[in-house]
């Protein structure tokens, strides 16, 4: 369903990325793992098709939403409009019953610079999945968060997934993340950056 096939990926003349393809079925979670400054963002940049310039190919499907490192909300919209303004046939109750999913309904009315970083992350999360995803990519959802609400939104997230069933990407330097979500693990590796073989473990499908 969704194909990735990067060949090369460079900034100016550094390159950042070599041959990289995989693929994801519909339902399934697969985890980018790998240490900080290795390529996780921009391969998802390429694979969300924000970055257009790589040499490879990427088939992907156009129903898609991405939750960013930093929850990127319209700071002058209230939450509702939020959810309202980025998904425009989701009615007002839509968006309220989204909101109560990620348990933040009754801040509906307040501005995303008054929710604590914990509520934006679980606003980000609610746009994310406003739209039924066929392809859901993720970025670190979980960093800079004290762990227990990065424990709150791992069971959110796997609720939502549940529920949606997109094909999901997401990129994490913590495995336990990878593994919460039963992930099948991809390890970026080297410079530049490649999938590391694959490693036979109980997360793997058979
Ligand atoms: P990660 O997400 O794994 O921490 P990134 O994909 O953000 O890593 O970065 C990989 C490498 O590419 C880093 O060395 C970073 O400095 C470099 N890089 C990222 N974005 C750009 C950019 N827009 N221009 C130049 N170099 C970049
Ligand atoms: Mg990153």
């Amino acid at each position: 369903m969704i194909r990735v096939d990067v060949t090369r990926k460079t900034y100016g003349t550094t390159q950042v990325l070599g041959r990289i393809a995989f693929e994801i079925q519909r339902g399934e979670t697969v985890a980018i793992l790998g240490p900080s400054g290795i390529g996780k963002s921009t391969l998802l940049r390429l694979v969300a098709g924000i970055d257009p310039q790589f040499e490879g190919r990427i088939d992907r499907p156009d129903k898609m939403a991405i939750v960013f490192q930093e929850p990127t909300l319209l700071l002058w919209r209230s939450v509702l409009q939020n959810l309202t303004l980025i998904h425009p046939t989701l009615s007002d109750d839509g968006a309220r019953a989204m909101l109560d999913k990620v348990g933040i309904a009754n801040k509906s009315g307040l501005f995303p610079g008054q929710l604590s970083l914990g509520q934006q992350r679980r606003l980000s999360l609610a746009r994310a999945f406003a739209g039924a995803p066929e392809f859901l990519i993720m970025d670190e959802p979980f960093v800079s968060l004290d762990a227990k609400t990065a424990e709150v939104m791992l069971t959110l997230t796997e609720a939502l997934i549940a529920e949606v069933r997109p094909a999901t990407l997401f990129v994490t330097h913590a495995r336990p993340e990878a593994e919460r979500l039963r992930a099948r693990v991809l390890e970026l590796r080297g410079s530049p950056a490649s999938l590391a073989p694959r490693l036979v473990s109980g997360l793997e499908k058979p």
